[in-house]
Order: C-alpha cells, then structure tokens, then sequence
C-alpha cells in the first residue's frame, strides 16, 4: 500500500483524548490509516510521497453535520433577503418544486467542493425536496457527485409528507414510496465497515410537519438496519408557538414522548429549547447539528451552546443549506459559532479549542464514527493543512487553534486528504475542473430559476 510522509508541521492539532498539540513532528500514512503520529517517524526514502509542511498547521478533516446541497442553486435571490424563517421558506420550495437531476448533481458538486475547499472531509447532507413530476432517485445522484469530488458523504434521505400553508403540492410524497425508497438506499448504499466513504441517514423532515406514519417506519427501518436518524427541531419561534398551540408541549417534549429521541439521532439547531429540554437531550444522547450562520440569516436566534455543553449534551456543526448560509464553508462557520457565542454570553461561549472539537470529534460522534475526527494511529488518513506562512497571518503565529478559528478563513487551506487521497491541492479541488463545472452550474441554476420565475417575486429581476 502506498505510504505518505507528511513531514515537520510546524503544527498538529491532534484533537487526540489528550488534546495534544505537536511541534515540528510527522503524520506517516499507509493507505487509508494514519500508522504514525510524531518526530522522525521514517527515512523518507522508504516512502511512496514526502510532503513538506514546513508552514503549515495539521489537523484532522472536519466534519459538516448539516445540509442541503442542492440550495447552492437557489441562494442569493431577494425574495430571501431580510425575511425569517417562515417566508424564506415558502419562497424557497417554489423553487424547489422543479428541481431536477442535473439540479442536484449541480448543487452537490458546489456544496460538497465548498465543504472540502473549506477543510471538511466528512460530510452529511440532508437531501428532502423530491418533486412529483420527476423520477426521485435524487440521492443516487447526489452520491455520485460526492465520489467524483472525493469527499466522504453521508446523505440522508428526508421527506415531505404534510401538505401545508408552506408546502407546495408538487414536493408532497406518499409515506410508502418515501419508506420504500430509504429501504432501497440503505441496501444499495449502506457501508458501516471501518473508513466507510458512504453510509446513509433517514431524515423526516420535521417531526410536526412530516406524517407520524414516516417517523415511525424510519425508526424501524433505523433499528433493523444500524442506521442514524436526522431532523430538525426547534429552529424557529414560530415553531415553538405552533406545538405550544397544538400539542401543549415544547417541540423537544412532543418528540421525546414520542420516543423520537436517542443517542442514534441529532437533530439540527435545537435553538428554543427549556432547561427541561436540554435535560431531555442530555438524558437520551441525543445529539445538535449548531448552524450558527444560518440561524443568523433567517434570525432564528443563539442555541444556547454553553448550557448544552454544560449538561453533556454532544454538539457538532453544520453550515445548514447554501440558500440560508449562502455558502458551504466551515472556516466560516467556526469563526462564526466563535463569535456569536462570545457576544451572547461572554467567556461562558466555547473557547476556539472547543469549537474544533464540535468540528472534528462532535460530528464525528453524531454521525457514529470512532474512525474519524482525530490525528493518531489507525484512524483514517482525513487531514487538512493549513498554510499560515501566508503574508496576512504574518505577525499571528503564536497559538495555533486561535490562528485558525479566530483569524483565519479557507483561503489558507492548502491541501486536504480524505482516507490517504489528495483531493485539495493548493487550495484548489484537485478531481474536477473548477472552471468548467463553475461554468455548467451556473447555466444550470439560471434554467432552475427561470422554470420558477413566475412564482417568486423579484426572481426574474434577479436572473436578468
Ligand atoms: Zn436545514
């Protein structure tokens, strides 16, 4: 098997039990294993490649909890801009509703290149708009995109199945054809063997707004295959008010009697939550995808972070879909859970150490890896190097996880490497062309848009 020697970093953030931060020491790999972590590892002469990473700070790949690729095709429209939650997304799923295959491959290779652009080398994505009129094996498509890229991919199939003042008929699928098509991905796709690149997910979208009928087949399914499940809960005040309203609990008491809770579920912002709530958390092992980019843009509010950590409560990130966040980029995302949470409670937020675990060893927990998430003997060679030698961190080389979270941004990653495989190389994905496949997503996305002109105000203007 082919062995690479990276060799004197002038840093590695193991992210090991230890928290250990190596100076001028070497990540030997052999295949797909890091087999050596330290100083003087091997004469590189008896290794296939030496990379030199003088300059450079290593870490381990992080891990993206939450998604949807295939908005990279509907961000930036006006219709969007300013508005919360609720009229972002009825805005949205019209332009959802004639999605297509080429839509998604096309949302999928900028979520899934952005994401490793940006130094994420595991990825879940959560995939729910399937239109009526068009075959829905839009999962397979979007697992092809992420072998092309070279990222390790976890996508989850999600669903609609309420119609309702925000869902659009089109989008609205038959609980059996949803249940059946998780079944016929998990057989397919599924892979729980060690350095697995692709396992899958069930994701009902909402737990009030997606049929009870859907939870209940995906937790069986969940149980009989050794599979994970993925919703959201609690984003929104508006949400809180309606379970209030109807069901006289909070949406995390709705879902915790239902038993939709456990240490094989996570769910996505978890923002309006009581202390009972958190407790629930604690107590199931339930795990909180924290998109804090998102949640700003739609004015959600600030999950409150410090308090789930306090009660034990897992947390790993999510860049949460491209038209709420507008991008797929984790750099952004660290700097931005850093800060929001030192504006809202001061030195009780996360210290930058904190925030690289949610990204390394958080989400690799919630995503039920032990194979991912650090830089030691026998896990997977999933590496990113960042390069702070640049002129514009200059006079900043003191501590490097403060260089990374506090002053950093993607444009000082230098090379990723998922399971031993180079896939960024000079900031740039290394098995696609960027220029031509920026160029075909565009033309893509401006005939998305076109197809949902007349039914989102302002759309035309904006793809003139
Ligand atoms: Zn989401």
């Amino acid at each position: 098997m082919k062995k690479i020697l990276i060799k004197n970093a002038d840093w590695i953030i193991t992210m090991d039990e230890e928290k250990s931060r190596l100076r001028n020491s070497d990540v030997l790999i052999e295949g797909r294993e890091i087999i050596g972590v330290g100083e003087n590892l091997i004469d590189q002469s008896l290794v296939d490649e030496v990379i030199d990473a003088r300059g450079r700070i290593l870490m381990p790949g992080m891990v993206n909890t939450h998604h949807h690729c295939f908005q990279s095709l509907t961000r930036n429209i006006t219709a969007c801009n300013e508005v919360d939650l609720m009229p972002w997304l009825t805005a949205q799923y019209k332009i959802f509703e004639e999605l297509t295959p080429e839509a998604v491959d096309a949302g999928a290779l900028i979520g899934l290149g952005g994401l490793l652009k940006s130094g994420c080398t595991t990825a879940a994505d959560h995939h729910y708009a399937f239109p009526n009129k068009i075959k829905r094996e839009l999962i397979d498509v979007e697992i092809e995109s992420a072998q092309k890229l070279g990222i390790r991919f976890y996508p989850t199939r999600g669903s609609l199945t309420l119609e309702g003042a925000h869902i659009p008929k089109g989008l609205v699928e038959e609980v059996d054809d949803v249940l059946n098509d998780c079944e016929r991905l998990i057989n397919t796709y599924h892979d729980d063997s060690k350095f697995s690149m692709l396992q899958i997910g069930l994701s009902p979208t909402w737990p009030q707004f997606d049929m009870p009928s859907v939870w209940e087949g995906s937790l069986e399914l969940a149980k009989k295959y050794g599979v994970r499940i993925h919703s959201h809960l609690a984003e929104g005040v508006d949400e809180v008010k309606y379970s209030r309203e109807k069901y006289n609990c909070t949406p995390t008491e709705y879902v915790y009697d239902k038993g939709w809770m456990g240490s094989n579920v996570w769910y996505a912002h978890s923002i309006h939550l009581t202390d009972t709530d958190i407790e629930k958390f604690a107590e199931t092992g339930t795990g909180v995808a924290h998109c804090p980019v998102c949640n700003m843009k739609v004015n959600s509010g600030v999950a409150r972070v410090p308090d789930l950590l306090a009660a034990g409560v897992n947390i790993g990130l999510g860049v949460d879909g491209a038209a709420s966040s507008n991008s797929s980029n984790m750099m952004t995302d660290i700097r931005v859970a850093y800060l929001v949470h030192q504006l809202t409670y001061g030195s009780r937020g996360p210290t930058a150490e904190k925030i690289l675990e949610m990204a390394t060893i958080g989400g690799a927990k919630i995503l039920g890896r032990e194979d991912i998430g650090r830089i030691k003997v026998g896990m997977a060679a999933d590496l990113v190097l960042f390069d702070w030698s640049r002129y514009e961190l200059s006079g900043g080389c003191n501590d490097p996880v403060s260089a990374i979270v506090m002053s950093s941004d993607s444009q000082m990653i230098d090379k990723v490497l998922v399971n031993g495989e180079l896939v960024v190389d000079g900031g740039r994905l290394v098995n696609i062309d960027e220029e031509s496949t920026g160029r075909h997503v565009n033309a893509v996305a401006k005939k998305l848009l076109a197809s949902a002109a007349h039914k989102v105000v302002g759309l035309e203007q904006d793809i003139r």
